[in-house]
């Protein structure tokens, strides 16, 4: 008999739902916006979202192995309560697991997005087979999730793998959560956007002076800079080299075999991997510079829900 899971990727802005069969593959998939009226809001949409996956995929709710979400952190894994996450306003203290168990019938698990992610990518992603891989995602903020030794790791308050706010730049620019240097206000979507339109109030020469300061993205900054624009090219630059020395800092402490980007800005490509893995090559000690990849995440905009189901398939045993 076939086994099937199903993967909420519960976002700030929209939220997607996934039937997913035991080898991974997403069998039907439904996106919704977000509601922004809060936990009882959300957890509707959750469920009016599990009803039309039922109806288009033939797959009772109730026939599936569990239910895995994938939030925005903080949270507690073991109970299941989504604590104050920033990005889901009126969220406070919310026993998400309990209710979404209560609603829908099956049992409901609870887990930070990045590490659901990365537990995804080592399922049928990136990262299948390795033991000991970070996983980094670099979009608007930048997230991570550490599998050491073939487990992911939760560190003592189930709060690790915030690669994002290793301060790489002390008295850098100022990070979103409040302090100042961090990676993610260097190398994020959020920090190569805010470079870019600095320098285009300054005056400085490029492409992206014909670009409203309020569109210019990440995404546009990397389309400038594969244009050949040299200022675009000197913000991506560094944007990659401030991965690059993150990067290394986690080489160097933790051994990794695999080093997996993915996120919105590593669509960037060898924009910002050929920069990142030379800067790991030059400055990560010998050996494990030598034992590690820094490939780009496979799973792409189903990263989420599929590394949800695999949190399910990992708690409970089909
Ligand atoms: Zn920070």
């Amino acid at each position: 008999m076939s086994h099937y899971a199903i993967g909420v990727d519960l976002g700030g802005t929209k939220t997607l739902t996934a039937l997913v069969d035991g080898r991974g593959e997403v069998v039907a998939r439904v996106r919704v916006a977000t509601p922004t009226t809060g936990p009882d809001g959300v957890i509707e949409a959750i469920v009016a979202s599990v009803a039309e996956l039922s109806t288009r995929s033939g797959v009772a709710p109730r026939s599936a192995l569990g239910v895995g979400v994938g939030a925005p952190g903080p949270l507690d894994p073991d109970s299941g309560v989504v604590f104050e996450p920033p990005n889901l306003p009126g969220w406070r203290d919310v026993p998400l697991a309990a209710l979404m168990a209560e609603r829908l019938g099956v049992p409901t698990f609870v887990e930070n997005d990045a590490n659901a992610a990365a537990m995804g990518e080592r399922w049928v992603g990136a990262g299948r087979g390795v033991d000991d891989l970070v996983y980094l995602t670099v979009s608007t903020g930048i997230g991570g999730g550490l599998i050491l030794g073939g487990c992911l790791y939760r560190g003592a308050s189930g709060t690790a793998g915030e690669v994002g706010h290793m301060v790489i730049a002390r008295g850098g620019p100022l990070c979103g959560c409040g302090r100042a240097g961090c990676l993610e206000a260097l190398a994020s979507g959020t920090a190569i956007a805010r470079e870019a339109r600095l320098a285009v109030e300054s005056g400085r020469p490029t492409v992206l002076s014909q670009v409203p300061p309020e569109a210019i993205t990440a995404e546009t900054v990397a389309r400038a800079a594969e244009g050949g624009d040299p200022l675009a090219r000197e913000i991506f630059a560094g944007a990659a080299a401030a991965l690059g020395t993150g990067i290394t800092n986690l080489v160097n402490l933790l051994n990794p075999a695999l080093v997996i980007i993915g996120g919105g800005v590593s669509r960037a490509g060898e924009l910002l991997f050929a920069p990142v893995r030379r800067i790991v090559e030059a400055e990560a000690f010998e050996r494990p510079g030598a034992a590690v990849r820094v490939v780009p995440a496979a799973l792409g905009d189903d990263v989420g829900v599929i590394g949800a189901a695999a949190v399910v398939y990992e708690r409970v045993r089909p």
